[in-house]
């Protein structure tokens, strides 16, 4: 008989007795724990886009009283989309499932989650826009990203994948401390537009 322990919406699977053919729903069920875990895995090792849209949106509002765009809404959306960019590395993050083969071939803050990664697409959207100053925005963005996951337990690889050495913090994802951090980010956005 397959055995599953249910514990915190983990499924672990306890195993066959010896000589035993699992029956085809059993397999199934198998096959879906182990999705569940790996969803539960992949899940942990991203930080919610929300709370990088909101630091992004913190660094957005300091970019604009320093660097004066004369579009300032294309600024901020520039920048938003380089906050949120990093994790198309992600297969279940919303730019990784609409750009799904990336995951195929990228580990999960790997190459995306570098200085490299920050180099090269902040060096192409220049390329491409002939901008510095959107190109910058897009640069704030991405470090942002990067540097709010170095915060989290996690870590990154900031030279992968010359160097597998990583950076981590102690934030876990999803707990009360991101959604704490989450709330007071808010708090200092809102407060920061009405003071600026
Ligand atoms: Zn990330």
């Amino acid at each position: 008989m397959l055995q599953f322990n249910v514990t915190n919406r983990n499924y672990l699977l306890t195993g066959f007795r010896q000589n035993e053919t699992p029956s085809t729903s059993e397999t199934v069920l198998a096959f879906q724990a182990l999705i569940f875990i790996n969803h539960n895995k992949l899940f942990l090792f991203t930080m919610m886009l929300h709370t990088h849209l909101a630091f992004a949106f913190l660094i957005s509002i300091l970019a604009l009283k320093f660097l004066s765009p004369a579009n300032q809404l294309l600024f901020t959306f520039i920048l938003l989309i380089g906050a949120a960019f990093p994790d198309i590395d992600h297969p279940k993050s919303r730019l990784g499932q609409m750009a799904w083969p990336i995951s195929l071939f990228f580990e999960h803050r790997g190459f995306f989650h570098s200085f490299f990664g920050i180099a090269i697409f902040t060096f192409l959207l220049y390329f491409v826009s002939g901008s510095t100053l959107y190109s910058i925005a897009f640069l704030l963005g991405y470090a942002s990203h990067i540097f709010a996951d170095a915060l989290n337990y996690k870590g990154i690889m900031p030279f992968h994948p010359l160097l597998k050495v990583k950076l981590k913090g102690f934030m876990k994802t999803g707990t009360f401390y991101e959604h704490a951090v989450f709330f007071v980010l808010v708090a200092v956005n809102i407060f920061l537009l009405l003071v600026f």
